[in-house]
């Protein structure tokens, strides 16, 4: 039997669908996958709302043959909305997130936790119409729900809004005659042995496979030349001292760590949009001063916004600088231009923290100084372990942004005291890293 999540995987690589199978123990599904899985239950959940008081089909875990029943019978009943309502077709089993009934028609919605319609979701939908028309329900459209990327909550979530939906039905319809020959076909391969496909393009797109590294350890041992990289720099001398010389001090070092919930969980906050819940500070009054550092890091409670504590502190506490320095001016001037729009009353001292902002990732952008260990890369992951190599995010517990943003929105659920307290010094040890590396890497461009 398939499902519709099995047919996607085949129609990705057929043999991620026969160990999927055969060989699951082998499956890897990395914390954020964990995450995006999660995210998209409670979002289908949510969705409901659009068409409330319907009947859920699926009362066990997973939608089965009693779910493909139940549906039947909410159909005989005259039920006009079904929560994952199952049908079986072809030896393929599919849960249609929401079967509606209007003007005597029907029409189903297949609801994914994304800002728009991706080629990767017509598949999903494509298969489900194919089960359910098969089935001898005939369906008048097919959506695709996904979020709108221009809704602001204010207030509850007005779910409405929220969501919109596309119709893929000219999409589908194209696409039916390739699903009636791919459902034999991906059956047999279940039924076989484990296919020998290489490893390519395909496994990471358009998202990552989760056998991955067992497809990895089947390749034989590549003779691996060991090319020594030079550690030594090759310096723009001019450029670098023309770069150096424009600073003015105060100097500050600013970076933001940011959360991205899909369904926004704060007033004036859209879907997926970044919202900053913590930054770290250096900050320097005179070429000889001592640095001092300054942190935010927001309460551990979702239901508090983090951001006006953060653009109040932020502003207060780099009043005094006169350059501002960022690692990547878009994303730092991004997130400052949202606050002006979310928070108009700051707008002044917001924008006069752009009008101060200098890009310290320039030098390095611009090959004014360069390493080969650098590997053509101006990120400040590759930057800062070439000019400090002791100098490492390797060893911290939260080691990037995504991890950062993942252990923030942990933190909400966390009942434990000592894991809080431990996950809050890992996310400032992460922030104190990323301004700290700027200040060091700056005293590298004043040494030349
Ligand atoms: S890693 Fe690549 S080749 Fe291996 S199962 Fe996944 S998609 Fe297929």
């Amino acid at each position: 039997m398939l499902s519709k999540s099995r047919y996607v995987r085949g129609i990705k690589c057929q043999k991620s669908l026969w160990l999927y199978k055969h060989k699951k123990e082998e499956q890897l599904v990395s914390e954020s996958a964990m995450a995006v899985f999660s995210r998209g239950t409670n979002v289908g959940e949510l969705a409901q709302n659009y068409f409330p008081d319907g009947k859920m089909a699926v009362l066990e875990d997973y939608p089965g043959y009693a779910s493909a029943q139940r549906t039947q019978e909410f159909i005989m009943q005259g039920v006009e909305t079904i929560y994952e309502a199952t049908f079986i077709y072809d030896s393929t089993l599919v849960a249609v997130d929401i079967l509606h009934k209007e003007g005597g028609k029907w029409f189903m919605y297949e609801v994914k936790s994304t800002n728009s319609t991706k080629p990767e979701h017509i598949i999903d939908v494509a298969v489900q119409y194919y089960v359910v028309s098969g089935s001898g329900l005939p369906l008048a459209d097919a959506f695709l729900m996904h979020f709108n990327r221009d809704y602001v909550r204010r207030g509850d979530i007005n779910v409405k809004e929220l969501f919109v939906a596309d119709s893929v039905y000219s999409d589908i319809l194209s696409n039916q005659e390739e699903v009636r020959l791919k459902i034999p076909e991906l059956l047999k391969v279940l039924e076989g042995d484990e296919p020998v496909i290489e490893m390519g393009a395909h496994c990471s797109n358009p998202y990552d496979c989760d056998f991955c590294d067992y497809c990895a350890s089947l390749l034989p041992p590549k003779d691996v030349e060991i090319i020594e990289l030079s550690n030594i720099p090759e310096v723009k001398e001019n450029e670098v001292k023309a770069f150096v010389n424009a600073i003015e001090y105060p100097i500050c070092h600013l970076d933001f760590e940011t959360i991205m919930p899909g369904v926004p969980l704060f007033d004036e906050s859209r879907p997926y949009q970044q919202v900053p819940f913590q930054y770290s500070l250096h900050l320097q009054e005179s070429p000889d001063s001592e640095i001092q550092h300054f942190q935010y890091l927001a309460p551990s409670d979702l239901t508090i916004d983090p951001r006006k504590g953060l653009i109040e502190q932020m502003i207060n506490e780099t009043k005094g600088g006169k350059t501002i320095f960022v690692y990547h001016i878009p994303f730092e001037r991004t997130r400052i231009y949202e606050m002006m729009r979310d928070f108009p009353q700051y707008t002044e001292p917001l924008q006069s923290i752009i009008d101060r902002m200098v890009d310290l990732i320039i030098p390095f952008k611009r090959k004014y100084y360069r390493t080969e260990t650098m590997k053509g890369s101006s990120s400040i992951k590759k930057v800062l372990p070439a000019l400090y190599p002791e100098l490492s995010y390797d060893d911290l517990a939260i080691s990037e942004g995504m991890a950062a943003s993942n252990a923030f929105l942990d933190l909400y659920y966390c009942n434990d005291e000592n894991v809080t307290k431990q996950t809050r010094e890992d996310l400032l040890k992460y922030c104190h890293l990323d301004t700290l590396a700027m200040v060091k890497i700056l005293e590298v461009l004043k040494g030349v």
